[in-house]
């Protein structure tokens, strides 16, 4: 055997190793296992993101059964997701995709995030940074906080004034009552990502 052929022959490896680790953080993120999807389209059927996506969901779902899971963690179809769950209260085998994506999304956010593109991490961190603080999106807050991030500061600024005037952009944040059970929620999970950053860097015998 040649070098370059065992030196392909171990990336294949653990290439396989990685998607393996990844389905079985789907699994356990969603309880779903994606196996399930017969592939009869239902879901893209009535997505409204359908015609934007270049993955559907259905393909989505057929990628993951065909370990084809780098494609998906770099493609922006994941984010353009609303969350309507239409694709999943459709769904006749309870495969829910709406949560699928769900997890794919925080999935390529941590094992990739140098790879997404630079618009979709930047309003995922704002997103996130506007629940923590309030339990729900202060708009304002949330598009001046991607913009700086992007530098996108005078994309779409025309519609600024017809939504001040119809009430869709208040200027000051109103938190939810339950915010402290929030910030708890959020805490929760970013301990329980550093022990899991731990018990893998304890596995791989990392200094
Ligand atoms: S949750 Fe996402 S994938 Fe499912 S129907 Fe809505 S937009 Fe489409
Ligand atoms: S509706 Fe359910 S079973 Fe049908 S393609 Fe979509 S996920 Fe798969």
């Amino acid at each position: 055997m040649t070098a370059d052929t065992s030196t392909s022959s171990e990336t294949s490896k653990q290439q396989a190793r990685a998607h393996a680790s990844i389905k079985a953080q789907l699994k356990s993120a969603t309880g779903i296992n994606p196996a399930q999807c017969y592939q009869c389209g239902k879901c893209t059927a009535g997505c409204l993101m359908a015609a934007e996506m270049p993955l559907k969901i259905h393909q989505i779902l057929r990628a993951i059964q065909l370990d084809q899971i780098d494609k998906l963690l770099t493609d922006e179809s994941i984010w353009l997701c609303l969350g309507c769950e239409t694709c999943s209260t459709r769904c006749p085998n309870e495969v829910e995709p709406a949560r699928i994506i769900d997890a794919l999304r925080e999935i390529a956010a941590q094992e990739n995030p140098k790879e997404l593109p630079r618009y979709i991490n930047a309003f995922h961190q704002a997103f996130l940074k506007q629940i923590m603080r309030h339990g729900r999106i202060f708009e304002f807050g949330l598009i001046a906080a991607y913009k700086l991030k992007t530098g996108r500061l005078f994309d779409d600024v025309s519609q600024v004034p017809a939504m001040l005037t119809r009430g869709k952009l208040a200027l000051s944040p109103r938190s939810i009552d339950g915010i402290k059970d929030i910030r708890r929620i959020f805490k929760a999970c970013e301990d329980a990502s550093v022990a899991s950053d731990n018990k893998s860097d304890k596995g791989s015998g990392a200094p």
